[in-house]
């Protein structure tokens, strides 16, 4: 098989059984990977509420040379929801884990006690930890067990103090950088006493064409180095047109950018080595919070990392709130449109409703519709910021399944990124290919 390693790697925490299994390759034929493949997957397992899994799926192009080629999905059954649910993890993890030889991780089981998974090539350990430690003490922590054998290159996902708050906003961190749109995933990691998972791989991915990919990687690059517009001035271009200049704020001062795996375009940024607020959460902080100032959006941006906290789940909680009290739903909370330490107050308090989230909040006192309407905010930015794009929505489907970022398709002809899915695994895109994107 190219392209995927074919296997998956079963992890039960009760009993501490470890497995590796076959991968169904019709299964990658139908759903490729990403989202489409971790809730596939979630379906065939029978996941529930009281059978609550974690399925981690990389993409099919993930961990390769293809620019951006660092998403892996995760999936899990969301009890507020009542459904399963999916968010996509970037950064470095996807490709670990393909680097330790495996497409798909499921972690099934409860531990007895808390503890973090440590994952190679060759071997799985459970080992206990403090369940009260920050994503970055976590880190940390687990860094200096292993770091003799693996250095530093150990690549970790995990949950904050939030988590034992029983916050619905309890979200993840991935090597320092929060997950946007995790929320809801790190109480089922607190649900099953996880505390993180670690990675640390070596093993390549075989190509089915890898001069042809060489040679298109190659180009992809040189046409990027050559475009005078910077990605930053690009986003920054269009965040200008809809009057967000809390962005440009932010990302000038004494930053250093940080990409993900296999990125040229570098979108992240941190200051001091600690990770500043990514667009997306520029624009809900500003828009759905009226924080307009740069050190205020920081400073809410680093007590969600320190808590593990989701941005952009907080930020729709958040206004979810003002709507419920506007509506003489709830009392009036310290918070208020752009009171920061307001909000910062409210997170710290464990038995703030806050952490109820947006949807446990909505459908607690029936504003469904309102909230609801909140999100369409976020995604009317995505809309305009992909506003040349030609069937965004489905090409973004397709791109979660190939494991590629969204802003690939802003800098990259889609044509190229889908040149490389034949390059890499020696098939051709087709129909069934969109219609799986089209299940995730
Ligand atoms: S554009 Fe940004 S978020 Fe996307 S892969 Fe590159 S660094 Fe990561």
């Amino acid at each position: 098989m190219f392209g995927w390693q074919g296997k998956a790697l079963r992890i039960n925490l009760s009993n501490g059984l470890v497995r590796t299994e076959v991968i169904d390759e019709a299964l990658l034929a139908d759903y490729v990977g990403g989202c489409a493949l971790a809730k596939q997957i979630a379906r065939l397992e029978d996941i529930s509420a009281q059978n609550n899994k974690l399925i981690l799926a990389s993409g099919a192009l993930t961990g390769t040379a293809v620019p951006t080629a660092a998403f892996c999905g995760l999936a899990s059954y969301d009890q507020i929801r009542e459904d399963v649910t999916c968010c996509s993890l970037l950064y470095h993890f996807g490709p670990e884990l393909k680097a330790c030889g495996y497409d798909v991780l499921i972690i099934e089981g409860k531990a007895s006690k808390w503890s973090y998974l440590f994952i190679t090539e060759d071997k799985v350990e459970i080992v206990p930890i403090e369940p009260e430690l920050s994503p970055l003490e976590t880190e940390r922590v687990i860094r200096g067990k292993f770091k003799k054998w693996y250095s530093n290159d150990i690549r970790t996902l995990c949950i904050g103090k939030a988590a034992l708050m029983r916050s619905a906003l309890t979200g993840l961190v991935t090597d320092g950088l929060l997950v946007n749109r995790s929320g809801r995933f790190g109480q089922i990691f607190a649900e099953k006493r996880l505390k993180a998972i670690a990675l640390r791989g070596t093993e390549e991915i075989k190509l089915a064409k890898p001069s042809q990919l060489q040679q298109l990687v190659t180009d992809m690059l040189d046409s990027f180095r050559e475009k005078k517009q910077t990605f930053f001035e690009a986003i920054h271009a269009k965040f200008v047109k809809i009057d967000l200049p809390l962005l440009w704020e932010i990302h000038h001062h004494g930053i250093e950018k940080r990409a993900c795996f296999a990125c040229p375009i570098a979108c992240l940024h941190t200051r001091k080595n600690k990770f500043l607020p990514n667009f997306t959460v520029i624009f809900c902080f500003a828009r759905l919070l009226g924080i307009d100032r740069q050190e205020d959006a920081e400073r809410l941006y680093n007590l969600c990392i320190d808590l593990g906290i989701d941005p952009v789940g907080l930020s729709l909680a958040a206004r979810c709130l003002l709507e419920l009290e506007a509506a003489g739903k709830i009392a009036k909370s310290h918070f208020r449109l752009g009171n920061t330490a307001g909000l910062m107050q409210l997170l710290k308090d464990k038995k703030a409703i806050i952490h109820k989230g947006n949807v446990g909040l909505a459908k607690e006192y029936g504003l469904e519709a309102e909230c609801e309407n909140l999100l369409n905010i976020i995604n009317k930015q995505w809309e305009q910021i992909f506003s040349n794009i030609e069937n965004f929505s489905e090409k973004r489907q397709v791109l979660n399944a190939l494991g590629l970022c969204d802003y690939a398709l802003l800098i990259f002809p889609y044509a190229d990124l889908i040149k490389a899915f034949s390059f890499v695994t020696g098939k051709e895109l087709d129909k069934t290919f969109l219609l799986a994107g089209n299940r995730a």
